[in-house]
């Protein structure tokens, strides 16, 4: 992705203020913003100094009621799920272009609603969404039915085909609010669904302008509705909603399991829950431990350890333990940690007190339990929701900090014996109860190999580097189920229809 003109925060704020930040706060339903029922507004606050940047609407249940009534006449009767393929692909291609167009926006509204480093979205986040939606684009006219090679006895012709499924409920996560409401919104338009999103109040600022870019491009109204919202209110009202086919969900396990219960309770909607993790990095005697310790610190200090494939339980062949941990240890301490918006940023702040508070607690508790704080693991004083990454040592299994998802910067790093077999090493890593992705830094590819086959996983990652826009995403366990990306992604979307054709 190329950014031609990078353009510092202070000189882009006064007309992001304009353009969204100094909005009324507003729905986005069937191509219109209007108020929401209650009235009512929730703040957003800027993370990396607590004051608030903007306010959005607080919908609740009779909001997400118009907008499903909106998705729902859309598609019963409007163009977009009886377009060509190639058409909505355009569409989507077209939405691809002005989010580029205006990517140096929205790197700038990420860190200061998300708190990530702006270099880190421009490098991550804004090319993966981009991808998603072309990708998305691509696949629109290539998901099949079949027609089985053997015809039926009697004179027929036996097929089934792809429709799509129809109203989609998406509901998104602040810790990668853009590239999660792009890569759901491009599944669900790609394959001809309509859609309700819900994006996480915390970090709502990128959904919001995706919404006037979709009416910019042309995307029928009432394709794409947007009720900002809580949890609680706007989120529950859609997980409960009978006029809603699936749901997207990316969240924390407990709310996944909600609103696996709203799916149960209403009307067995489909559903693809991206949930919680607390990945496994497996580090061997024959890894390049430079690379290994640079790329196990830089993934949680990314989103601040707010991404939910961070590697943060490591386990390390005793041979190299000392070594990869002082290398940690100094990478640790080269961080450079600020407003995601400057542009030396490494490591921005976490998205609220909240959430801080409750990783101190969680390192608090396994201290006194016997673990080690070697560095970090607490607020830095002053403004905004700053955190030092810790490392800790000597944490049993059974400790919170190895079993909790703590969605903060901190790092276990605990030995394995350098004769335990490949099944006693992916033992350790698979002793949890999520099971999103596990990372693998080894040479052997007798060793590789094992792991990949024994490692309890939506995803390996073999000597570093993401999981890309293209691999399917998702976890086992009680990190969810579904994937996002590619085929497999899309086709959540749709539904089978078999067919026997008589003659
Ligand atoms: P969260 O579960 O608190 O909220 C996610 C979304 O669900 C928000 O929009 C929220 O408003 C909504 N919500 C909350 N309560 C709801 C309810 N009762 N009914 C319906 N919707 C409700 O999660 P979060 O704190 O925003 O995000 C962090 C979590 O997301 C972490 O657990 C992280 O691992 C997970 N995550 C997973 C993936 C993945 O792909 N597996 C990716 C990113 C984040």
């Amino acid at each position: 992705l190329a950014h031609p003109t990078r353009l510092d925060a202070t000189s882009m704020l006064p007309s992001l203020r304009r353009q969204l930040l100094d909005r009324t706060p507003a729905i986005f339903i069937d191509g219109l913003w209007q108020a929401c029922a209650s009235g009512k507004s929730l703040q957003v606050d800027n993370p990396a100094t607590g004051a608030p940047i903007a306010a959005i609407a607080a919908g609740g249940e009779a909001d997400i009621d118009l907008a499903v009534a909106a998705a729902r006449r859309a598609f019963r009767e409007g163009p977009w799920p009886r377009l060509p393929a190639w058409q909505r692909a355009a569409r989507l291609h077209a939405l691809a272009d002005v989010i580029e167009a205006r990517s140096e926006t929205f790197a700038l509204l990420e860190s200061l609603d998300a708190g990530h480093g702006i270099a880190s979205v421009r490098n991550g986040d804004l090319p993966l969404g981009l991808r998603a939606l072309r990708d998305s684009a691509g696949w629109a006219n290539k998901l099949t039915g079949e027609v089985p090679m053997h015809p039926a006895t009697q004179p027929a012709m036996d097929y089934f085909l792809r429709q799509p499924i129809g109203v989609a409920g998406l509901i998104t996560p602040w810790n990668a609010p853009f590239l999660m409401v792009l890569q759901k919104l491009a599944a669900a338009l790609a394959t001809g669904c309509t859609a309700v999103l819900k994006p996480a109040e915390l970090a709502p600022l990128s959904a919001l302008l995706i919404g006037d870019l979709c009416r910019e491009v042309g995307i029928p109204d009432g394709v794409v509705n947007i009720v900002t919202g809580t949890g609680p209110s706007a989120g529950q009202a859609l997980a409960d909603h009978p006029g809603v086919d699936i749901i997207s969900f990316t969240g924390s396990t407990a709310v996944g399991r909600s609103i696996m219960a709203a799916s149960a309770n209403s009307n067995l909607k489909r559903l693809v829950l991206e949930l919680g993790g607390k990945s496994p990095v497996l580090v061997f005697a024959d890894a390049d431990l430079d690379r290994a310790a640079s790329a196990i610190v830089g993934e949680i200090a990314f989103k601040c350890g707010q991404y939910c494939a961070a590697g943060s339980r490591v386990f390390v062949q005793r041979s190299v333990y000392e070594p990869l941990l002082q290398r940690m240890l100094a990478a640790m301490d080269g961080l450079r940690i600020g407003p995601g918006y400057e542009e030396a940023t490494q490591m921005g702040p976490m998205i609220s007190a909240a959430q801080r508070r409750r990783a101190e607690n969680i390192i608090g508790h396994s201290v006194a339990a016997g673990a080690r704080l070697l560095r970090g693991g607490h607020a830095r004083p002053g403004n905004g929701y700053f955190f030092e990454p810790a490392i800790l040592v000597d944490a049993a299994a059974d400790m919170q900090v190895s079993r909790e998802e703590i969605f903060a910067p901190v790092l276990t790093v605990t030995p394995f014996d350098d004769d335990a077999s490949p099944a006693a090493v992916a033992a350790l890593a698979n002793d949890s109860r999520y099971g999103l992705s596990a990372k693998l830094w080894a040479r052997d590819i007798g060793t590789v190999h094992a792991l990949v086959g024994l490692l309890e996983s939506g995803q390996v990652i073999v000597n570093g580097g993401g999981g890309g826009a293209t691999l399917p995403f998702g976890g086992v366990k009680q990190s969810g189920y579904g994937r996002e990306n590619g085929r497999i992604g899309l086709e959540h979307f749709t539904e089978v229809k078999a067919v026997r054709l008589g003659y």
